[in-house]
């Protein structure tokens, strides 16, 4: 396989009679924030240029707009102020929420605090509710935040809940613990904006399936389920990357959505390890450590 070649991923369709007859198009993507990836990931296989912003902001846009997503999920963006220029172009308005005290502040020459960001098309949603908030540990505000946001859709006057975040990282039962309060957190605050209504809660939760925080959306009262768990099991990766410490390859992206209001129809298959490539992620033709996942839903 050309490493510079990139193989197109296909739709895996779930249930014949909806393809064409989907209503939101739904993109959940960590993008990699560019201080953080260039100075302190240290991704030990990538090649140099593929870290490069000039070249990798290239394959970001490319990647979003080839998939026309209606509403588009970022986490660590810290070039909002680009997305926001070039996806205006194609019709999209965004809502930028940074992390209080962004890791990438602390690097030389950042280019401000990476956070989370929402996309959506302008001429197609009308905003109904647009809430923001630093997610909270044990009543104390973490560095972790949210984006939550009521949109009707204009041409069938049908309204969904849009929300994201970008829990915290790192392993161990602390980590893990922080994540489920943060996870709790989040559920409540996503409850408050969408009030009954259709939600799809988009985000890259730092957390295998087999955490807390993941049983804890499996068994919440929203009655969700997982996008990308159509049998009954989440992929096998959703982030696979090659630092100094070794390999990880991991699933920690999800798509959660509400049973009750929505059905999920296709989903975005994810590139092999093959296709993928022996130095793993980022590469000259993923510019993230998290590929993209991109689902077809439809109201019930
Ligand atoms: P998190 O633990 O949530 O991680 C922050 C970022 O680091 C994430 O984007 C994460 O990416 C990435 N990351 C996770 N693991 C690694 C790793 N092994 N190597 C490189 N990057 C990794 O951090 P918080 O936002 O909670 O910030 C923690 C605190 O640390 C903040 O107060 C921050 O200011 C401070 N800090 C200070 C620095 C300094 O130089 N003084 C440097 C960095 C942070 P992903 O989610 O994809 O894993
Ligand atoms: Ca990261």
């Amino acid at each position: 396989i050309n490493a510079n070649m990139k193989l197109p991923r296909c739709f895996l369709h779930l249930n014949s009679t909806q393809v064409s007859n989907s209503d939101l198009r739904v993109m959940q993507w960590n993008v990699l924030s560019q201080t953080i990836g260039q100075h302190y990931d240290k991704f030990v296989l990538t090649p140099r240029r593929a870290l490069d912003w000039k070249y990798r902001r290239g394959n970001i846009l490319s990647e979003i707009i080839s998939y026309l997503p209606d509403v588009i999920c970022l986490q660590e963006v810290d070039h909002f102020e680009f997305l926001r220029r070039t996806l205006a172009t194609q019709g999209y308005t965004g809502v930028f929420n940074p992390k209080p005290d962004s890791p990438c502040l602390h690097v030389k020459d950042n280019n401000g605090p990476d956070g989370c960001a929402i996309f959506y098309l302008k001429n197609r949603f009308e905003t109904l509710k647009l809430k923001q908030t630093v997610l909270p540990v044990w009543t104390i505000n973490s560095n972790q935040v949210a984006i939550s946001i009521q949109l009707r859709d204009i041409r069938t006057n049908k309204s969904v809940c849009i929300a994201t975040t970008h829990l915290k990282a790192r392993s161990g039962a602390l980590m893990s613990s922080i994540r489920k309060e943060q996870g709790r957190a989040l559920l409540e605050f996503v409850n408050e904006t969408s009030e009954g209504n259709a939600a799809v809660i988009c985000g890259d939760f730092n957390a295998e399936p087999t955490e807390p925080v993941y049983e804890l959306f499996s068994k919440s009262s929203l009655n969700l389920g997982s996008a990308y768990a159509y049998n009954g099991e989440e992929p096998e990766y959703t982030s696979w990357k090659v630092r100094e410490e070794g390999e990880q390859r991991q699933t920690l992206d999800y798509i959660f959505y509400t049973k009750n209001n929505l059905q999920v129809n296709s989903v975005l298959k994810f590139p092999t390890g093959c296709e993928i490539g022996e130095c793993r992620l980022p590469s000259l033709i993923y510019p993230s450590d998290h590929l993209s996942l991109v689902c077809d839903m439809s109201f019930k």
